[in-house]
């Protein structure tokens, strides 16, 4: 085993989901190229340097901000995320705002931005924070948690990211950095394993502040540099202590990796459907819908999932509109 990798197994159990991180054990350290410190001083300092400047980034961006910001980019990237998230925060710069008004504008104002489900989420969200705790993004992570459509990563990164908290925030581009520079493989398992938590739990700096700082550091390092298809590793900052990069980039010997097909996909006839009605600003016949698609079958299995999501709402006999 080369000196600069992770011990597969560390004996810690995995951080119950809610529960801070616990502060790490130097006896369960993973077994890493650079000592801990030096580890997070190499990371830091990249991120200081190269991170972009990003407006829910700000010291001025409220938690809002950011809740906001990580519902939009859990499957959608940073580019496309900007303008929406702008139009989004000037239109509703509160819960509450968002609150005041039906979901279905929530849908039509995430526009494209993909899986329009995650709108019905937020403004669920944003109701059960005006409604529940004073119209404050709670701080707490279980408090979070309890929020719809907020699960242990979204929990755990607005708790980070906007109260500065020590949490493991562990996301695609965080795995993919730990699993190539720590563990020595190109890619992580396709779900989160407990191993994987363990790791990034030892991993964590013991300071709040730091530790938050840390999390959206190693993000930024998988999001602009240990990319998913072409790693730039000559400008990481841990080119010399990665442990994928010491073994000679083995390549990927796990399952099938799940490609992004959507050319001709149900998702594909939800979005044009859901087009239709985003711009209509009323109630829609179904003359209109069956223009988008030629097929009948999918395109009727594609509108009863629409609705069966709740994202669309039949007012009548072949008439749709957006939630109410
Ligand atoms: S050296 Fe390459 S593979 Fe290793 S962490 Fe950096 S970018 Fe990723």
């Amino acid at each position: 085993m080369a000196a600069n990798t992770v011990t597969p197994a560390l004996p810690a159990p995995a951080t119950p989901a809610g529960a801070p991180a616990p502060a790490p054990n130097p006896a369960e350290a993973p077994k890493l190229g650079l000592p801990l410190p030096v580890l997070h001083a190499t990371v830091l300092d990249w991120y200081e340097a190269n991170a972009r400047d990003l407006p829910w980034r700000t010291p001025d961006a409220s938690p809002w901000a950011v809740m906001v910001s990580e519902f939009m980019l859990q499957q959608t990237p940073v580019k496309r995320v900007l303008p929406a998230w702008a139009a989004w925060m000037e239109r509703w710069p509160t819960p509450a705002d968002l609150a005041a008004e039906p979901p279905g504008e929530a849908v039509r104002a995430w526009g494209r931005l993909g899986y329009p489900r995650r709108a019905l989420r937020l403004h669920g969200a944003a109701v059960a924070i005006t409604e529940e705790h004073g119209g404050e993004v709670p701080e707490d992570h279980a408090t979070l948690l309890s929020l719809p459509g907020v699960g242990e990563y979204t929990a755990a990164a607005v708790a980070s990211f906007a109260f500065r908290q020590r949490h493991v925030v562990l996301d695609t581009n965080v795995r993919r950095v730990f699993a190539r520079a720590v563990t020595g493989v190109e890619y992580p398992a396709q779900a989160t394993t407990a191993a994987e938590r363990r790791t990034a739990t030892a991993l964590l700096p013991d300071a709040a502040g730091t530790a938050a700082t840390w999390a959206v550091a190693v993000m930024e390092l998988g999001a602009l540099v240990c990319t998913a298809r072409g790693p730039e590793c000559g400008d990481c900052p841990l080119f010399t202590s990665c442990a994928w990069q010491r073994a000679g980039r083995p390549p990927y010997e796990g399952p099938a990796r799940r490609g992004q097909s959507y050319e001709g996909t149900d998702r594909q006839v939800r979005g044009k459907l859901l087009a239709v009605l985003r711009e209509a600003f009323g109630e829609v016949p179904q003359a209109r819908l069956d223009a988008v698609w030629p097929d009948a079958v999918q395109r009727a299995r594609a509108l009863d999932g629409l609705v069966a999501d709740g994202l669309v709402e039949p007012v009548a006999q072949g008439v749709y509109r957006l939630p109410r």
